[in-house]
């Protein structure tokens, strides 16, 4: 006991003794006491709410990127995430005493409950290809329940094509596309799926294009021609095809609705008096 309270009373004047001031017990981020203070590669320290925090909203929007985490302080780049990022005891310690510590501690916990981690022991045999395949076959047949019931409701609406733009869906939808379209093309006959970086949209049929006011002149001709290293290659480009025969479009008759048109069209021709008295 004795030896305990002289180790407290030589902290208590370590403390007193050193040149730390009491804003630097504070969180630079979020302004609160230090609880569990991390240190980045750079050496600024950052509370660890704070820096899961920053580390969750620097995730990249494409999906096999692999993060790159930045210091909030200097932007300096690191991989490692947070829970790589050593605890800084030195300075908890210091933070103890601050009148504040106590209430923040019991925050934390409280928020450090409601995270969702992921945390956990990697075994040094593991197979990462076996890993990746189960997840990718689970998470594929989620969205797949998911979007079966979205694009029935679709179909059964009309609409030839489904557009979905919600961004961590794209990015799940794009992880798994190759298992995703397999079940959608082979068990209901859906068109085409294409994913890119802000939305993904499934065509139930074909012409979901014209829908969409895409139109391709299949006959089009390349005004800058195929290279000649292409025509040594292959032989010379097919000839264009010839234009369609001009076909004279007579002048429109001036009607208000077909049914006077076709009555005009059989009105015979009145010859004036004058022309029939000179015939006779
Ligand atoms: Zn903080
Ligand atoms: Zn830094």
């Amino acid at each position: 006991m004795t030896e305990e309270k002289t180790k407290e009373e030589l902290e208590e004047l370590i403390i007193k003794t050193s040149k730390i001031d009491i804003s630097d017990l504070l969180c630079p981020i979020c302004a609160d006491v230090f609880v569990w203070p991390r240190n980045y590669d750079c050496g600024h320290t950052v509370c660890e709410t704070c820096m899961y925090n920053m580390d969750i909203r620097q995730l990249p929007e494409d999906t096999h990127i692999a993060v790159i985490y930045r210091c909030p302080v200097c932007r300096d780049p690191t991989l490692k995430s947070w829970n790589n990022r050593p605890l800084s005891f030195l300075l908890e310690r210091y933070a103890t005493k601050h009148p504040d510590y106590q209430k923040r501690k019991k925050e934390v916990i409280e928020l450090k409950k409601l995270r969702k981690e992921t945390l956990v022991s990697i075994s040094d045999s593991v197979d990462l290809a076996s890993t990746c395949y189960v997840a990718r076959i689970n998470l594929a047949l989620d969205l797949y329940e998911i979007l079966l019931e979205k694009l029935y409701i679709a179909a059964k609406e009309g609409k030839n094509h489904l557009i979905i733009t919600e961004r961590s869906i794209v990015s799940e939808i794009e992880k798994v596309g190759d298992i995703l379209s397999y079940q959608l093309f082979s068990k209901h006959n859906i068109y085409r799926m294409l994913t890119t970086r802000g939305e993904c949209t499934i065509y139930l049929t074909r012409n979901a294009f014209s829908w969409r006011r895409n139109f391709e002149n299949r006959n089009w001709v390349d005004p800058t021609g195929p290279t000649i290293d292409s025509m040594r290659e292959n032989g010379p480009p097919p000839l264009p095809m010839d234009p369609p025969p001009q076909i004279p479009v007579p002048p429109p008759i001036e009607t208000h609705s077909p049914l006077i048109h076709r009555r005009s069209l059989r009105r015979t021709p009145v010859s004036s008096p004058s022309s029939y008295s000179r015939r006779n």
